[in-house]
């Protein structure tokens, strides 16, 4: 296919962000917000967007604040927790919070479309659970963040706070839990779709569906130049800004950029699977996330915990992930893409990080042999009077995890990362955990990487403190800011 080289003005954009998905639709707010001048582009390679990682049934809807998930408090080597990431994470979830307000302030969103308060509860069973759970609840409690956290090893108490459960446990087993009541299911494909529509509402974002980026370079050296293929022949778009929020798709494309912060990066792809139940009776009859201890060598997002969820507004339950092993880098992707990002340049870091996390592929291993009735026994361990056939099983989303060269060696990095070129024309979104809850926050990254000077001028200032009232301000040190912004969130969310 011969494309044309020239580049009329309706092909020439102040934005392109790739990926219909919630990272890019946050990133596209903002900069429609901070100047609506601004033409901006977003190109999905999907039919609709949000239907990879940011659709409801493909994550775990967790409001990810750090109230109960345990791989957010490590151990440090003298047997002492590590709380830092957790609080960084709950501050940041405050921030996404604190934008869901002011948009439903604005009449912009409405939170009972993709928002549920709902309590975040830790539960675990044995004497070493036990104490590291008491350990993790002594050292968060004493946060202003997490000051709420209740802690119990009654086990009426506790049968109260999540019946499920309890039920038919063996009474001699020693359990104990903490709880945040303030705690959140969301639908972050819904928030995406909310966010696009709004965009769209008002002219600023044009939104291209079933086009796929099949290349990205610089050819002036000025401009970055993208190669599309949708229903007509290849074709290109140019612009000065292009953010990859490709999701599994970003690290291919960010290669295919050439910028040479990218080069040492390669991937590790982790599927999926939940057990779901539809029954209504049941769903009813559990009102938490409840989050266990994982098993080594999980990934965090294979930590099991049994959730209530609302998706598309329908109540269901939840249990999973199990964790497996796939090359694609997309649901909706093929085989060959693993494959397709092993470079010379991060080859070594690849083999490295595989020598160094057997554990992992251990896991992953032993979770491919798993059949529906060790799902169901894996369930039973959260709810012990769990009917098989009330279950059946879903795929969830894949997870690039970030491999990287570090001081180390090649490392697998478990987070989120920010790959910005040095002039900031181009960033991408790499990683997986905590993900879609700290999108606000990631998307802010990428602004003060980006368009630092513009994020320095006063107008945008002052627009961001439009949105983010608390902008600027450090949360957690900050009680009385906390508790102001928690009570504006609560009441503009009805987070009760
Ligand atoms: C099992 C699982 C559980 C999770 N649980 C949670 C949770 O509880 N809480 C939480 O906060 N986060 C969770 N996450 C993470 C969260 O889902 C992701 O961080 C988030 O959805 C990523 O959004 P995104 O916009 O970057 O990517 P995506 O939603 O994957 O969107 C990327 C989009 O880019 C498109 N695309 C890809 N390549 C191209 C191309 N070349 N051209 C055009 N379009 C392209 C894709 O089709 C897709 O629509 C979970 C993820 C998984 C998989």
């Amino acid at each position: 296919m011969v494309a044309s080289d020239a580049i009329g003005s309706e092909a020439q954009f102040d934005a392109v962000l790739v990926g219909a998905g919630i990272m890019s639709s946050t990133l596209a707010f903002f900069l429609h917000e901070l100047d609506p001048e601004m033409r901006i582009l977003i190109i999905e390679r999907l039919g609709a967007p949000a239907l990879e990682s940011s659709s409801a049934i493909n994550n775990s809807g967790t409001g990810h604040a750090a109230n109960c998930e345990f791989n957010y408090t490590p151990s440090n080597s003298d047997g002492s927790l590590n709380i830092s990431k957790a609080v960084a994470i709950n501050s940041a979830f405050e921030r996404s919070l604190e934008l869901w307000a002011s948009m439903a302030e604005l009449g912009k969103l409405s939170p009972e479309s993709f928002l549920h308060c709902l309590p975040h509860i830790s539960f675990v069973w044995g004497e070493s659970n036990i104490a590291f759970l008491r350990q993790r609840y002594r050292n968060l409690s004493l946060k202003n963040a997490f000051q709420s956290m209740e802690w119990s090893e009654e086990v009426e108490e506790i049968k109260e706070w999540i019946p499920l459960v309890m039920n038919g446990r063996d009474p001699g087993q020693k359990v104990a839990a903490t709880r945040v009541s303030r705690g959140t299911d969301v639908d972050f494909g819904a928030l995406t779709l909310a966010y696009l529509k709004e965009l769209q509402l008002s002219g600023a974002v044009e939104l291209r569906l079933s086009t796929e980026v099949v290349d990205i370079n610089r050819p002036n050296g000025k401009s970055w130049r993208l190669s599309l293929v949708g229903n007509r022949s290849e074709y290109y778009v140019e612009t000065p800004f292009v953010f990859l929020g490709a999701g599994g798709g970003a690290l291919s494309l960010l290669q295919r950029s050439g910028i040479p912060e990218g080069k040492s990066y390669g991937g590790f792809p982790v599927s999926g699977q939940w057990l779901v139940c539809n029954d209504q009776s049941l769903a009813a009859m559990h009102n938490a996330k409840v989050y266990g201890k994982s098993a080594i060598g999980a990934p965090p997002m294979s930590v099991p915990h049994l959730d209530t969820r609302w998706i598309k507004g329908k109540r269901s339950l939840l249990f999973g992930p199990f964790a497996g092993f796939n090359t694609k880098f997309l649901k909706n992707g093929s085989s060959f893409d693993f494959f397709r990002t092993i470079k010379l340049s991060n080859a070594l870091p690849l083999i490295q990080a595989g020598f160094k996390n057997t554990d992992l592929i251990n896991y992953l291993l032993g979770q491919l042999q798993l059949d529906h009735s060790d799902r169901i026994n894996a369930l039973k361990e959260f709810f012990p009077q769990a009917n098989s056939d009330d279950w059946t099983l879903s795929i969830a989303g894949q997870r690039v995890q970030i491999i990287k060269m570090t001081k180390d060696g090649g490392t697998l990095k478990l987070g989120t990362e920010v790959v910005a070129s040095s002039d900031g024309s181009l960033a991408a979104l790499l990683g997986a955990s905590p993900g879609a809850s700290t999108a606000v926050s990631i998307m802010l990254e990428v602004l003060q990487s980006c368009w630092s000077e513009k994020m320095s001028t006063e107008l945008w200032q002052q627009r961001l403190k439009k949105l983010l009232p608390s902008f600027g301000k450090e949360l957690v040190s900050d009680e009385t800011l906390l508790g102001k912004l928690r009570h504006r969130s609560n009441s503009l969310l009805g987070l009760r």
